[in-house]
């Protein structure tokens, strides 16, 4: 055998076995993928179920996604009981036992972050609340980005650990972008602390809560629950009374019961993004938030 040819046996059984050794991650939603993508870079392959485009609380089960799932080696998940109504039984179709619930290949990252709206007393869901353990739109703040970022370096880390170096620097370079890009958002929200604002689902809390914005009333009576008429008409009255004119929409829902409250109280109805692939151009985590930004401070910007 000549040195060339064992060079290339080589190459060809070091190229089948690193393909064969990145770790497979699965994600529940597009800005876990996101995320995930930053810390593992080209050493794991990561793709996400749901679309960004889509309602996360209710996304349609296609058999694609079994497929996914059966060749899994870890499912990151947002959790909070967001995805309850449709990713268990497709985990539990796959059959893949490297990624039930308890296994090692199985994560939940709200178990990271930083969770508010957690109800105190009898939990129920007979009114139609979608978010009955507290909201699971954490993702929505850049510091739970953040913790999200270092959980799944550790998660990565353990899994695949001759590549641990490389998630540790991909985790830093992360959190050095995150804080840059951090100084820019808040300069850029800082003249808009307090404004008051409507949104459709109780989607940005989070974001409210780390960018000063004062979300006073949801277009939905309840999470989970369309608009109803008497609910609308004082949704209008409110808006009224306290002069709001910015009704913030996900890119999911129908416009015509924002847009025609936007009508009543002479605002604006907007689409804002709660997920990375809500739009086109948005396809990063930091993406999402460049988007948001600009979209709020030039309608803020307008009402002045
Ligand atoms: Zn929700």
């Amino acid at each position: 055998m000549s040195f060339y040819r064992i060079l290339t046996v080589t190459l060809v059984i070091a190229g089948l076995c690193s393909a064969a050794s990145k770790l497979n991650v699965v994600t529940s939603t597009e800005d876990l993928a996101a995320i995930g993508r930053e810390i593992g870079g080209d050493r794991i392959s990561i793709e996400s179920i749901a679309r960004g485009y889509q309602d996360p609380h209710f996304v349609e089960a296609k058999p694609s996604y079994v497929l996914k799932l059966q060749k899994a080696d870890l499912l990151v998940t947002v959790g909070v009981q967001l995805e309850i109504g449709w990713l268990p039984p497709l985990v539990n179709q796959s059959g893949n036992s490297k990624i039930q619930v308890g296994a090692k290949g199985y994560f939940d990252a709200s178990t990271a972050c930083e969770i508010l709206e957690v109800p105190t007393g009898t939990i129920t869901r007979a009114d139609g609340d979608v978010h009955p353990l507290g909201n699971p739109h954490y993702w929505l703040d850049p510091e739970n980005g953040r913790r999200i970022g270092r959980a799944l370096k550790d998660k990565f880390s353990e899994m695949q650990p001759a590549d641990a170096a490389y998630f540790d620097q991909h985790l830093k370079d992360f959190e050095q972008h995150l804080t840059d890009a951090e100084k820019r958002w808040d300069a850029q929200m800082a003249p808009y602390r307090g404004q008051k604002v409507v949104t459709y689902h109780r989607s940005f809390p989070n974001f409210s809560k780390r960018f000063g914005l004062n979300v006073v009333d949801y277009v939905e009576p309840k999470p989970g629950i369309p608009p109803s008429p008497s609910h609308t008409l004082a949704l209008i009255n409110k808006m009224k009374q306290e002069n709001i004119k910015l009704i913030l929409v996900e890119p999911y829902f129908d416009m015509r019961t924002p847009n025609s409250v936007a009508q009543a109280v002479g605002g604006t109805a907007l689409v804002l993004l709660p997920s990375v692939g809500g739009e086109k151009q948005v396809q990063t985590y930091f993406q999402l938030f460049d988007y948001d930004v600009n979209l709020l401070t030039s309608a803020f910007g307008k009402y002045k």
